[in-house]
């Protein structure tokens, strides 16, 4: 547990989130729940936009938003002075429904339908990052047919390795994602979107990895970036006007991560603005507009899933299985890459750990797990279980498998909370069913 003024223990040995008790939060809303504490995600917001802004100059912070995506994180957003990246007509339309400022968007995806383009420049979505040759087409088919031009990106992959889990990494070029810089690839992309009658290419967009800490990374990513941008004003004669890096900054989930808190963010901006006024001035190239996209860093460590203790089941000389009302179906996350969390019995925060568990969910798979080798006092039913940072990649991975019902998400600040998801009902499971 990373400890911060809105996540402590109380003097009641009871963890406390933006001023409001985990034993009073299961009282009033049920397990499983999803609890996200407002302020921090906030503050994050404000590090990010204020660094930029004092480091760099011109520049964006948009909200990753496949890490936690609803009408009310749209909202803070929109209050922060955020831009935003989707990825789905769905991320789009729940932006949009809240009156998120369509230009401040930038519409992500390595495969995006007709339908998500459209409904894209219908709406005047501000930027819209290339993936294929293709899309460029289709695209400016769309753009062409409303009498548009829209901005554009092209995704690249710079080809470094972030250190991070092999599943979760996209800039290698073996990746789904992007055109090489390294070879021809993204340069033939280049000429080939400035040809586009109704596209404008600003400029070019890569994303590293994900829960990276070594800063030296996102220097290499500017290094290579700005070296593509040099290339692209000797090659093509084109100077481009806006640079993305794209997310992945690091949060803490167990002692194997480092433990940051707030104001520790701006080390990233900074590290970046510096090293990109640096390219800038050493390379003669125009300074680019800087966009950083980060998701999990604003989300992650604001989130805590609140569950209740089911049965527990000791093997002898095997091990101990804590079952909790929650599962895969709320954080798919070990089930999909051995994601490592740290659990805590919230109503009995200072009780001395005594033995170890494995804290599984209910549902019918062997590989339903929420955390091993938990270390807890010895866990009675009926005790609440806490799996901290999981703002990011929880409810947005949610689904109803088993049929079970997607547990409502609350926000916490200054002591009071309120729904930002009500809880799904038996009746929601049967809406669309025929
Ligand atoms: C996932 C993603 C991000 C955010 O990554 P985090 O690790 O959550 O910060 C940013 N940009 C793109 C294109 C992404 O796919």
């Amino acid at each position: 547990m990373n400890e911060r003024e809105t996540l402590k223990i109380n003097s009641n040995g009871v963890l406390e989130i933006g001023g409001v008790d985990a034993v009073s939060l299961v009282k009033q809303y049920q397990t499983p729940l999803y609890v996200m504490d407002k302020a921090y995600i906030k503050s994050i917001c404000n590090v990010y936009v204020n660094t930029i802004k004092d480091f760099y100059g011109d520049g964006a912070v948009a909200y990753a938003s496949k890490a936690f995506s609803c009408k009310e994180i749209y909202r803070i957003m929109k209050d922060s002075s955020m831009s935003i990246d989707v990825v789905s007509a769905g991320e789009l339309y729940t932006a949009l429904s809240v009156g998120f400022p369509a230009e401040k968007i930038y519409f992500h995806g390595n495969n995006k339908s007709f339908f998500e383009l459209d409904l894209a420049v219908k709406n005047n979505v501000g930027t819209i990052v290339l993936d294929a040759y293709q899309e460029a087409d289709i695209l400016n088919d769309i753009c062409e047919k409303y009498n548009k031009t829209q901005n554009v990106l092209i995704r690249t992959n710079p080809g470094i390795e972030a250190h991070t889990h092999h599943y979760i990494q996209t800039a290698k070029i073996d990746s789904k994602f992007g055109f090489s810089i390294s070879n021809l690839e993204a340069l033939e992309m280049v000429k080939y979107a400035l040809n586009k009658k109704n596209l404008k290419l600003k400029g070019l967009h890569c994303h590293i990895g994900s829960q990276i800490f070594e800063k030296k990374s996102f220097e290499l990513a500017v290094e290579k970036m700005t070296d593509f941008y040099l290339k692209i004003k000797n090659v093509l004669n084109y100077e481009f006007e806006v640079l993305n890096l794209g997310g992945g900054f690091g949060v803490y989930y167990t002692d194997e991560d480092e433990k940051l808190s707030v104001t520790d963010y701006a080390e990233y901006i900074k590290t970046i603005a510096k090293k990109l006024n640096d390219c800038v001035i050493k390379k003669g190239i125009k300074k680019p507009y800087l966009v950083i996209e980060p998701g999990r860093s604003i989300v992650g460590e604001a989130g805590v899933t609140l569950y209740t203790v089911g049965n527990i089941k000791t093997i002898p000389k095997v091990k101990n299985y804590l079952s909790v009302d929650g599962g895969m179906f709320d954080n798919p996350r070990f089930a999909l890459y051995s994601a490592k969390y740290t659990v805590k019995i919230a109503n009995r925060m200072l009780d001395k750990p005594e033995k170890y568990y494995t804290v599984s969910g209910k549902c019918c798979e062997s590989g339903d797990i929420i955390a091993e080798n938990c270390y807890l006092p010895t866990v009675k039913s009926g005790d609440i279980v806490a799996t901290f940072s999981t703002g990011a990649y929880n409810y947005s991975m949610a689904s109803n498998y088993n049929r079970n019902l997607v547990p409502p998400v609350v926000m916490v600040e200054n002591g009071k909370s309120y729904y930002a998801v009500k809880p799904q009902t038996l009746e929601d499971l049967l809406r669309n069913d025929v």
